[in-house]
């Protein structure tokens, strides 16, 4: 086998490692997703109750300010009914302040339903909060375990480079060079070897994209002298000894 192959193919064993380890910490954080769902699941049903009780506080300030015109109306009235000089004007002052008592008592019941609901809102949003404080200190825990795993990988691959860079010292820098522009290209292994498809035969195929391989390549890879690529995968291609 070509020296450099057999540096190259050490080369490739690191690029292998690195490349599942950067896949695994990319991966990690995705399963933070589904719980990051549930905490902005939780802020939303917070703000929802929020909103309620903000449109409620508003109708009780509304219904609050009514009962108090009706205050002013009826003591107009009052004084109007003071002043009547006929029966007719006393009745109809009357009338209007029964009216307006009237009024004034359905806006005060009304007000105080919408306090007692006001305290069931409280009480909601308070269990909102609370539900919302657990999710969160579920995720951060999550979270904390996650970015520990992600530092732990990213030691490895740093550590695993290092000695992929040690490695590679020793190589040819051409041949490095080729090495690096396959696997660029395929994305995958780079140096492979030629297998026979059955033991019987002697005709050798490339392992990267089954290409045939020709008799003077075979001997080429035999003499190992030179690197041969496969002239349809341009994967750098070796005998196995
Ligand atoms: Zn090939």
């Amino acid at each position: 086998m070509h020296h450099s192959i057999e540096k190259l193919l050490g080369v490739q064993k690191f690029d292998r490692e690195i490349s599942l380890l950067e896949e695994a910490k990319i991966r990690r954080p995705m399963e933070l997703s589904d719980d990051l769902r549930k905490v902005n699941a939780g802020k939303a049903s917070v703000s929802a109750v929020e909103e309620v009780i903000k449109s409620c506080r508003m109708d009780i300030d509304k219904g609050e300010l009514q009962v108090k015109e009706l205050d002013g109306e009826i003591e107009k009235s009052k004084i109007a009914m003071n002043g009547s000089k006929t029966n007719e004007e006393f009745s109809i002052c009357k009338g209007q302040i029964e009216k307006h008592e009237e009024s004034q008592g359905t806006l005060e019941e009304n007000v105080l339903e919408l306090m007692s609901h006001l305290d069931t809102l409280q009480g909601k949003k308070e269990e909102a909060e609370r539900e919302l404080a657990d999710i969160e200190k579920a995720y951060q825990r999550k979270e904390s375990e996650v970015n520990g795993l992600v530092s732990g990988l990213e030691s490895r691959i740093g550590g695993l480079k290092e000695e992929r860079g040690e490695l590679s010292v020793d190589i040819d820098q051409d041949h490095l060079d080729i090495y690096e522009r396959v696997r660029s290209k395929v994305d995958a292994d780079s140096v492979v070897p030629v297998h026979k498809k059955d033991e019987g035969e002697g005709v050798f195929f490339c392992q990267g994209c089954y290409m045939r391989v020709t008799k003077q390549e075979l001997t080429q890879l035999a003499l190992a002298q030179e690197l041969l690529t496969c002239r349809s995968c341009s994967r750098l291609l070796y005998l196995e000894d």
